[in-house]
């Protein structure tokens, strides 16, 4: 198969909103599949194999082939094709759905929350998991992207109510939902090219302050990340907000090991739409990234953009003038 964009073209010609979702969501891959390769080492242990890992070249505890990529971009598709079908809205039993054949496909990796989740929606058909507040994995806000493109315009509290809908499908905690509404935010703002202090004051901040365990210290790096989203998203502001290009915020996000793959998934996805696009992720990367997977990220962030200005453009025409 061709690269998906040099046989169009396409994406050269899309407007910068376009560029943007399609940074991220490749970036969300990239990212996914640089990381799985030291997924659940510690830095020093990648230092010893690697000296600095900073290539596309699979391996790691799944046995990959370069490029390819694991759970956190397959169930960000699963989704994003939920939303697609349900022409832009997130309906929660076509959300778990689609989650379960996601897993009867026999994914390469599956948090034991997300399982627990599925599996309660096959034997009884729930789409909401009892409420957890020691449940904060990070498995809801890895995937959250297609909802931060197709609710891009809309009000706060219309992204809050989607996102709830497709992450209490396996996961439901305060921490979890505060987390993964802040990287929404973040995305939203990313793609109308809003600068790093836009994303600090804001969402960030914001999110410090109802969820102060949030907070992180540039002098202390993360090492290690665990899924919990609180070590996750510490782990991906350090390194979104001290670096400043995507290829330096990989480079340092899969390199504290952990769970790099979710790390480096998150903070590509934002990295992805903050610098401007897919000519932002180096191409010796993308060049390698698994190319059906690769097609399938530029469809869906064009169609889940696209309808997502549609809509706005909808609402807006509805409500009168104040
Ligand atoms: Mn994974
Ligand atoms: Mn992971």
């Amino acid at each position: 198969m061709m690269w998906p964009w040099r046989q169009n073209q396409e994406w050269v010609r899309a407007d910068n909103l376009e560029r943007r979702a399609i940074g991220a969501y490749l970036g969300l891959a990239v990212g996914d599949a640089l990381g799985a390769t030291v997924e659940f080492m510690v830095p020093e242990e990648i230092v010893a194999k690697y000296k600095v890992h900073d290539s596309m070249c699979g391996g790691g505890w799944l046995y990959l082939k370069p490029g390819d990529v694991t759970d956190d971009t397959t169930m960000a598709l699963a989704l994003g094709e939920a939303i697609l079908a349900e022409k832009g809205l997130i309906v929660a039993q076509t959300v778990a759905q689609n989650f379960d054949a996601w897993m009867r496909a026999k994914p390469v990796d599956i948090g034991d929350t997300v399982r627990r989740g599925i599996v309660q929606f096959r034997h009884k058909g729930i789409t909401e998991m009892p409420y957890d507040a020691w449940g904060g994995g990070n498995g809801a806000c890895m995937r959250t992207l297609p909802v931060a493109l197709i609710t891009y315009g809309r009000a706060d509290g219309d992204m809050v109510r989607a996102s709830r809908i497709q992450a209490h499908v396996t996961h439901h905690s305060d921490q979890s939902d505060a987390g993964t509404e802040c990287i929404n935010r973040m995305i939203h703002l990313c793609l109308d090219g809003a600068d790093k202090n836009d994303l600090l004051n804001n969402p960030v901040s914001n999110l410090i302050t109802t969820h102060p365990e949030f907070r992180f210290h540039r002098k202390k790096p993360m090492k290690n990340p665990s899924a919990y989203i609180v070590d996750t998203l510490r782990t991906v502001f350090e390194s979104f907000f001290d670096t400043s290009t995507f290829e330096d915020c990989l480079v340092d996000v899969i390199n504290r090991g952990g769970d790099a793959d979710t790390t480096g998934a998150i903070a590509g996805s934002i990295a992805g739409a903050y610098y401007g696009g897919p000519e932002a992720i180096p191409k010796k990367w993308l060049g390698k990234l698994n190319r059906a997977i690769a097609a399938q990220c530029i469809q869906q962030a064009r169609d889940l953009i696209r309808l997502a200005e549609k809509d706005t453009h909808q609402i807006r025409k509805e409500t009168p003038e104040s």
